[in-house]
């Protein structure tokens, strides 16, 4: 019988792709989703689909109580500047809701989650690219709050009551080839898309964010990863946690580095126009250079990036407004 898979934050950027890739993989999938920041039209016709928020016990626990055998949980607040802002926000929505959520899978007997966690928990690196090893030293609310809540998982499996997969994510851009994921993120603050609105006519222009960095060209260096691709590590750490749930935290990076300035430079080409844009000064808590050292989730998982072209990922993203 198919395995059934709560996904929360399934109408969301990256939770969408996660429940294609276990759709495609013959999982059944629940979406639970509030809809703050997600949008409708990303779910699937083969999803169910329950609107409601982690903070939400009752509807939360109603949905965990529908046969799951497994939760993927991408639903979060993740906006970094806000955390630092407002982190009573995140506190309540990343931290509490979390908790709801492990606490309904004990308390329903579900086992195994895969938890979206982020290279945020490792704050200013030491070195690059980054391992699992690197000390964790979060230096903004909400990689603190990624931090905590794996931490809990790690307590949570060693006393028995489930299994984890933590998967640090580097900075996931692009959408499905195909198109079947449509809904664009309301207020994007990461670099892709606020570029993708400058492309459209949404915004007139956008900013770089310091060209005096100690990198090449002087922008941030950072590993972008295929949305398409971190999906499958997705489906393959939960099978893996079903195989024989043995808990396990990896990073998901290319491993390649690409700067602010060859991203916009590329998407220019792809988009066959010039970009209108200024430098501005640093943006606070910015490390020059960030990028993943995944061996490990190739190791475990047999995971292997498919895009590895910045061109071909900026593509699958323009590919939807054209
Ligand atoms: N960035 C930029 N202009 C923007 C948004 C982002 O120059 O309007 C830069 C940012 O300083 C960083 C890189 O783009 O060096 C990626 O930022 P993003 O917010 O997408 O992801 P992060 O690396 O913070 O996770």
């Amino acid at each position: 019988m198919a395995k059934k898979i709560l996904v929360a934050g399934g109408a969301g950027y990256i939770g969408s792709h996660v429940q294609k890739q276990l759709l495609e993989e013959g999982f059944e999938v629940l979406v639970f989703d509030d809809l703050s920041s997600g949008d409708e039209v990303n779910i699937l016709p083969q999803a169910e689909f329950i609107r409601g928020n982690i903070l939400d016990k009752p509807v939360l626990e109603m949905a965990m109580s529908e046969g799951i055998d497994g939760v993927v949980h991408l639903a979060a607040k993740k906006a970094v500047g806000e955390s630092m802002v407002n982190p009573e926000l995140y506190a309540e929505n990343n931290l509490a809701g979390s908790i709801n959520i492990l606490n309904a899978m004990v308390k329903y007997g579900v086992k195994h989650i895969v938890f979206s966690s982020s290279a945020a928990v490792y704050g200013m690196p030491e070195y690059v690219p980054i391992d699992e090893k690197h000390p964790i030293a979060p230096i903004n609310y909400y990689g603190y709050t990624k931090r905590a809540i794996e931490e809990n998982m790690e307590w949570y499996a060693k006393l028995g009551k489930l299994d984890y997969a933590a998967l640090r994510y580097f900075n996931a851009v692009g959408y499905a080839a195909d198109k079947s994921i449509t809904g664009r993120e309301r207020n994007p603050q990461n670099l892709m898309p606020i570029i993708m609105e400058a492309a459209t006519g949404k915004r007139e222009k956008f900013a770089i964010f310091g060209n005096d960095y100690d990198t090449p060209d002087g922008t941030c260096v950072r590993d972008y990863v295929h949305v398409s691709d971190l999906a499958k590590a997705h489906t393959a750490a939960m099978k893996k946690l079903m195989a024989d749930g043995k808990s396990f935290t990896v990073n998901l990076g290319t491993g390649k580095g690409t700067s602010v300035k060859e991203i916009v430079e590329a998407c220019e080409k792809v988009i066959g126009r010039k970009l209108n844009y200024d430098y501005a000064a640093r943006r606070a808590g910015d490390p020059a250079k960030l990028t993943a050292n995944a061996d490990k989730a190739k190791e475990l998982l047999g995971w292997k990036p498919q895009y590895t072209d910045v061109e071909d990922i900026i593509r699958t993203v323009w590919n939807l407004e054209i």
